[in-house]
């Protein structure tokens, strides 16, 4: 069996071999490795190679690969059905825990996907502010609904053009696109716009990652508050990645509405909503917005979530962010010493790097990276067996299961891997 042999296969009956388009490798060239099983800090694709994984699902697994106490819940809430259609105590029992975790989060509801989770926090927002306008940011990834699907257009005030093909025009007449960390941007828009929604990654981790700056957050929640606005923040990568309690850790505000996803659900299909009691009660059944799922609060996958958020303590975080910064800081000296500038950044578990000579503090800056040069470098990490996100605007991800060994292997590779670029 080989990695190309079965992508062939794969891509005869799955559009583009690939169920997630990045995953197709399309960025960084060459073939993507087909995985046959995960092990704690690695994947092991199905010629037997060992990568040590620092995608770990795209943020999920912040435990690893196959970690024990949720591989335990799982089986045992298997024995007792897959779905009920019904509720249950779990559900209640992870909405609980999560509630007690954010204080600004009274409700929460369980949705699949991080995309379900934005598009119906957005519903809400709307039916309790009653006001159409949404302001998202350029280089922010909010799911892949046609409302959202909207990035850096032809400037920060004009409406949102979509960004793929199939989204009405009409579906993103009422989307307006502000710059990250430029809080004029913002202004510019409210001027002239009824707007109702406002939603953010707090930590952009999908243009690669670029913390937004706290004067920026706080003048943000400010200008909601004066116009009747909702701010979401959506924290569907960041939460339980960047700290126990997510973006709220490093930032003073409070927002109106929380989205939820990828480490929630301990690698099954979990992402939520949540917030103020006021704006969450206005979802059916108590209130006229309409939000359903059959898989919704699946008793599988709230056992798995319950399972990895009671391993979740301030704690990890310590560790799991001294890890990123050995990381960065090796892969920065590695690349300046062959005189290649790299900006790195690290919030908790959360790690990135741009191939650029300024700091990143938006997507405009972020597109300057050197993408070619990104390619390069992962063809040479992939080569020696560490698996890095296949494109410059991802977010890198530690699992507890890490520790100094694994980081100084990359680093390792990540000196070899630039002086060959170098001399090659
Ligand atoms: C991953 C992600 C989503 C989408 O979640 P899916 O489960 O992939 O639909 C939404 N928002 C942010 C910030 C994300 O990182």
């Amino acid at each position: 069996m080989s990695n190309k042999t079965e992508f062939e296969l794969a891509k005869k009956y799955i559009p583009g071999g690939v169920n997630s388009p990045v995953r197709a490798f399309g960025s960084v060239g060459g073939e993507p490795v087909m995985i046959a099983r995960g092990e704690g800090t690695y994947l092991i694709d199905v010629e037997g190679k060992k990568y040590l994984d620092f995608i770990q699902s795209w943020g999920p697994l912040i435990h690893g690969h196959c970690d024990k106490d949720i591989e335990n819940a799982i089986t045992n809430a298997l024995k007792n059905g897959t779905s009920y259609g019904a509720p249950s105590l779990n559900e209640t029992a992870l909405a609980k825990l999560m509630c007690e975790k954010f204080s600004c989060v009274d409700k929460i509801r369980f949705v699949s996907s991080g995309t379900e989770a934005t598009m119906s926090a957005i519903r809400v927002a709307r039916g309790y502010a009653k006001k159409d306008g949404l302001i998202k940011f350029e280089g922010c990834y909010h799911g892949h609904s046609d409302a959202l699907l909207v990035k850096a257009g032809s400037g920060a005030t004009t409406y949102g053009n979509a960004s793929s093909a199939g989204v009405p025009q009409n579906a993103v007449k009422d989307t307006h696109l502000a710059i990250y960390n430029d809080i004029k941007s913002v202004e510019e828009i409210f001027k002239n716009h009824q707007i109702g929604v406002v939603i953010i990654e707090p930590i952009a981790g999908n243009m690669g990652l670029v913390p937004a700056k706290r004067e920026f957050l706080k003048a943000l929640r400010k200008i909601c508050d004066e116009n009747n606005a909702v701010l979401i923040l959506d924290e569907v990568m960041s939460g339980f990645r960047a700290s126990e309690i997510g973006a709220l850790k490093f930032y003073d505000i409070t927002p109106d509405l929380i989205t939820f996803g990828k480490v929630i659900g301990g690698g099954l299909n979990v992402a939520a909503f949540g917030g103020k009691a006021q704006i969450m009660d206005v979802l059916s059944p108590n209130g006229a917005v309409y939000q359903a799922g059959t898989l919704s609060g699946n008793p599988l996958a709230m056992a798995a979530g319950i399972a990895a958020l009671n391993k979740i303590t301030p704690e990890i975080y310590v560790k799991l962010e001294s890890l990123a910064k050995r990381l960065m800081s090796g892969f920065k000296e590695a690349a300046n010493a062959v005189k290649i500038p790299l900006q790195t950044e690290v919030r908790g578990s959360m790690f990135g790097f741009f191939f650029n000579e300024k700091e990143v503090l938006n997507y405009d800056d972020a597109l300057k990276s050197d993408t070619k040069m990104y390619a390069k470098f992962h063809n040479q990490m992939l080569k020696r067996g560490v698996y890095l996100a296949p494109s410059q605007f991802e977010t890198g991800f530690i699992c507890t299961a890490m520790g100094e060994n694994e980081i100084d292997f990359a680093v390792n590779c990540a000196k070899e891997a630039f002086l060959e670029i170098k001399n090659g």
